[in-house]
């Protein structure tokens, strides 16, 4: 009886251990809980270790295509801003959305990696924005824009002057924030398949990585970083047999 009782409460010690090692999967940036342990840290977040259509990528031997215009529709504006530790996100009202050969998304959110996650040509940049949309099916799609150094973005500006400086804190936003200011006058893109770049590391994201940057100012960069406090682009994986086009 003894023996099946301390059996019991081994089984019951190990499986809670289980549960807490699955609960307590924070993932980061940090060396801890960087994403070279994500693939680790749940099974649910398998694929960021063992996926092979993984984000973000470097851009390069692109090949030529026929690629159908990107048409961005987007009516509505930004209604709340959160800082969720991993990045400054601002949450879109419904109703501003993409189309491309006539399949539609919709705008859901977008945030900020810094520096950029995608690379072109090898080259990284200051920042880069996700603007992350799904279809009626929740597959996704997100358009990339670079920010490279240089004039400050007074759009950007009006989003930095309300970011949440603590971790869990969000914002109802004030003013006009449309995230077409704070995107290239061109659609020009390359496009590739990919992930999330974040656990769970889902496949089957469509990438438009536009071509044209965006200019902000040094002084821009080092806001953002400063309320991070690290980092938070995940690294370049293999493009493996995937091609980009252009
Ligand atoms: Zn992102």
């Amino acid at each position: 009886m003894k023996r099946i009782f301390y059996s019991l409460v081994i089984s019951v010690l190990f499986a809670s251990s289980t549960v807490y090692a699955k609960e307590g999967a924070h993932w980061g940036y940090e060396s801890q809980n960087g994403p070279s342990h994500w693939g680790q840290m749940s099974p649910d977040y398998y694929l960021c270790g063992k996926g092979k259509n993984q984000s973000p990528v470097n851009l390069s031997n692109f090949v030529d295509a026929k690629l159908p215009q990107l048409n961005i529709d987007y009516n509505t504006r930004g209604k709340e801003i959160v800082n969720n530790g991993h990045t400054i996100q601002v949450n879109y009202e419904n109703g501003s959305t993409i189309t491309i050969d006539n399949h539609r998304f919709a705008l859901l959110q977008f945030h900020f990696h810094s520096p950029s996650e995608n690379r072109i040509n090898g080259k990284s940049y200051p920042l880069e924005g996700h603007f992350v949309h799904a279809d009626k099916d929740g597959n996704l799609a997100v358009i990339s824009v670079l920010y490279e150094e240089g004039k400050s973005n007074p759009a950007l500006g009006r989003i930095w002057q309300q970011m949440p400086e603590r971790a869990g804190e969000k914002k109802t936003l004030a003013g006009n924030v449309v995230a077409l200011d704070i995107m290239p006058k061109t659609n020009d893109y390359y496009f590739f398949n990919g992930s999330l770049t974040t656990p769970p590391c889902t496949e089957g994201v469509r990438w438009y990585v536009l071509k044209q940057p965006v200019s902000i100012s040094k002084k821009q960069i080092k806001k953002f970083t400063k309320v991070i406090h690290h980092p938070n682009n995940r690294p370049v994986q293999p493009l493996d047999s995937r091609l980009v086009l252009q």
